[in-house]
This record gives structure tokens, C-alpha cells and sequence, in this order.
């Protein structure tokens, strides 16, 4: 066996989803060694982000190795962190959760962070393990209002077009959101149909990119 031959066998590419914003952009993830190192382009695009990534999407791998993240559980014993097994920590966790009672008292609070699939999960098993209806996500904070407004102009209070379709609008109005900072393969899509000659109509007080794209 050549030294070539063991790098291939010691590095594969993993295709996943970006779980930094919600575009839900698609790219792999390089392992090596069984560790992430590095991000690279999907060997088939994604309609979402034909390829590309954006810079957050671009480093995000990098916390995963980094020497400051917690890699086991710690339990704070005397009033200090103690490393402890995960075998102790889950014996623990499921110890404080059965001491409320009625079940209701707990309450569950997801994250945008994860995927649909980790949420699912997690909505599972707070209504089926834990036994609570409080079961909710970060993004009532942020969202509540524009589901509210799409509901009641749309009819659905969630996205009513692809993002494909936003490069090929006549006209994108655009309030209250940085999207090029905070989504920024979909600012590529809002920046793709003002070159083919779109009227971009931008409110929103902060001073942001879109401004300045005029
Ligand atoms: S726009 Fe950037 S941060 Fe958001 S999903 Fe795509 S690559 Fe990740």
C-alpha cells in the first residue's frame, strides 16, 4: 500500500447541512482521521446554494476540535465542576427531571441551531418522555410576529415561495431584516435579481450592506 492509498483510505467527505443560519445550505465536511477539518463544495449542488458557502458556514467546523469545548459531562460537585461519565450525568439529569411534578412544570426550549430533525426529536420527547405541553423554539422570539403577518396576508405563516424563486422576482421588498448578513446565500439570491434588473425596496433603521449595494 502507497502512501497515497492510506491518505484516501484516512479521509472522507461527509455531506451535511450547515446548521449556522436557516438557509439550510448544503456543503461536506472533510474528516480526517476521524476528526472534521475542513469544509468543501457538495459533490451535487444543492438547489439552495448551488455550491456555495459563505464564510460562517465556511469556519463553523471549527469549534468542533477546538481545545475549549467541553468533550465530557461535568457535574458540580461542592460547589466545583468534576468530570463525570455520561452514564452519571444522564442517572442525574433524569433524577432532577423526575422531582417535578406535575410533569408540566417542566418546560422545553429548542434551538434554531438544529436541525428539523433534532427538533422533532426533541418535541418527542418532551411531549413523550417528559410528559410536558411546554415545549417551544427560539424562534417564537424572532419570528412570532412575521408568521402572524404572513398568516393573515398569505394565508400560511411560513415561507410561501423557494428561495430559486427570489433571484427570479420583478421587485423584492425587504423590511425589517439584515439578510445578507444573517442569511447570506439568500442575500446572494435578492443581490442575483437586482442584476437582472429587479427594484429592491429596503426598510429597516440600521445601516446595513443592502444600502450600501444601493
Ligand atoms: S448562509 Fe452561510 S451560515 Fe447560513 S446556512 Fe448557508 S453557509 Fe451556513
Amino acid at each position: 500500500m502507497n502512501v497515497f492509498e492510506v491518505m484516501i483510505m484516512d479521509m472522507k467527505y461527509v455531506q451535511t447541512t450547515c446548521p449556522y443560519c436557516g438557509t439550510g445550505c448544503s456543503f461536506n465536511l472533510v474528516v480526517k482521521d476521524g476528526k472534521v477539518v475542513d469544509t468543501a463544495p457538495p459533490y451535487h449542488r444543492s438547489p439552495v446554494n448551488e455550491g456555495k458557502v459563505c464564510p460562517k458556514g465556511t469556519y463553523a467546523h471549527e469549534f468542533v476540535n477546538r481545545e475549549d469545548r467541553l468533550t465530557t459531562p461535568l457535574i458540580k460537585k461542592d460547589g466545583k465542576f468534576v468530570e463525570a461519565t455520561w452514564e452519571e450525568a444522564n442517572a442525574l439529569i433524569a433524577e432532577k427531571f423526575k422531582s417535578y411534578t406535575p410533569p408540566d412544570e417542566c418546560a422545553v426550549l429548542s434551538s434554531a441551531r438544529t436541525s428539523n430533525e433534532d427538533n422533532y426529536a426533541l418535541m418527542k420527547f418532551a411531549r413523550g418522555a417528559l410528559k410536558t405541553r411546554h415545549i417551544d423554539h427560539c424562534a417564537r422570539l424572532c419570528h412570532a410576529s412575521t408568521v402572524a403577518g404572513l398568516a393573515a396576508s398569505f394565508g400560511s405563516g411560513a415561507m410561501t415561495n423557494s428561495i430559486g424563486d427570489i433571484a427570479e422576482s420583478k421587485c423584492v421588498f425587504i423590511i425589517g431584516s439584515n439578510t445578507f448578513e444573517q442569511h447570506p446565500l439568500i442575500g446572494r439570491r435578492v443581490m442575483q435579481a437586482k442584476m437582472n434588473g429587479a427594484k429592491l425596496i429596503y426598510a429597516d433603521p440600521p445601516f446595513n450592506l443592502y444600502r450600501k449595494a444601493g
